[in-house]
């Protein structure tokens, strides 16, 4: 079959990440998307090996290991469960998520909402950051973090992780404004997690940054205080995550703003390789 730039360089980093992990004893788990794996599947080694490719001199991490039983060892969490029955499948663009989100009325949002808000940025960024819900001026604008907490926010990633908002992807747990901008009740969440799930099988991010209490709580599952979440590890549906103070937390607490550096500072080594966290013994 046909490998295509993209996909061929996908595929690369996939099975780098796989080459990393066995090299250090680890199962060879990777979160992929079902279009990888699928391709993983239907490739075989000496297709890409004999292939003059723009990017050959990159061929040895596929050659090396096509004696592995690679395909069979790969997971793609990410799809399972993501979509329901209505849902889009793995593989559909992110607009045809959005398209969802701007019609969903599977909870009571959906009454009280100016607008949905499902989040933007890189379709292909290497980095999430989930913030808990909109608030009055993302209702209002239909895009995430936009009002003060978001302004650090992009100060975070524009003058302190040195990329710019557009080259990663933002967005909240839930897709619409709580009135009052109340804590994400269960009901909601159990609803709107199936849309996240569904952006991260698209965007396969290297890493998520959770932003605040709630959105870490809510995504790991636990009543576990914030500092107990932050400084560690953890892996939400096979993807590195990260905890973080929430941007609007800061601006009450900006001697808190240290602990945030060294969190984003963190998940900068992860984007660079600098560190491969260990998410698989959790
Ligand atoms: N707070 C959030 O958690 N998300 C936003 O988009 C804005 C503020």
């Amino acid at each position: 079959m046909e490998l295509d730039k993209q996909q061929y360089e996908s595929l690369v980093e996939d099975v780098k990440v796989l080459l990393k992990r066995s090299a250090r004893g680890k199962p060879p788990k990777v979160s992929l998307s079902r279009e990888t794996a699928d391709l993983l599947e239907s490739i075989t080694a000496e297709s890409v090996r004999t292939k003059q490719h723009p990017l050959e001199e990159q061929h040895i991490f596929v050659a090396q290991t096509s004696d592995e039983p690679v395909a069979a060892d790969i997971i793609s969490p990410t799809s399972a469960g993501a979509g329901g029955e209505s849902g889009p499948q793995t593989g559909d663009s992110l607009s045809a998520i959005i398209q969802e989100i701007s019609t969903c009325e599977k909870c009571p949002l959906a009454r009280t909402r100016k607008n949905t808000v499902p989040g933007e940025g890189n379709p292909r960024a290497e980095l999430v950051f989930v913030g808990e819900a909109p608030g009055a001026s993302e209702d209002e604008q239909g895009r995430p973090f936009v009002g003060r907490a978001g302004k650090l926010l992009t100060d975070i990633i524009t003058k302190g992780m040195k990329m710019n908002r557009e080259d990663v992807f933002i967005c909240n747990v839930l897709k619409c404004r709580p009135p009052e901008n109340r804590t994400p009740n269960p009901e909601e969440v159990m609803h709107c997690e199936p849309y996240l799930l569904q952006q991260l099988d698209v965007i396969r991010p290297k890493v998520i940054c959770a932003l605040g209490t709630v959105a870490a709580q809510t995504l790991l599952k636990t009543t576990a205080p914030l500092y107990k979440l932050r400084g560690i590890w953890h892996n939400y549906h096979g993807i590195p995550f990260r905890v973080t103070y929430h941007p609007a937390y800061l601006l009450r607490n900006p001697a808190d703003k240290a602990k945030t550096w060294e969190d984003i500072q963190e998940v900068l080594r992860c984007l660079r390789g600098e560190v491969i966290p260990d998410i698989d013994r959790q």
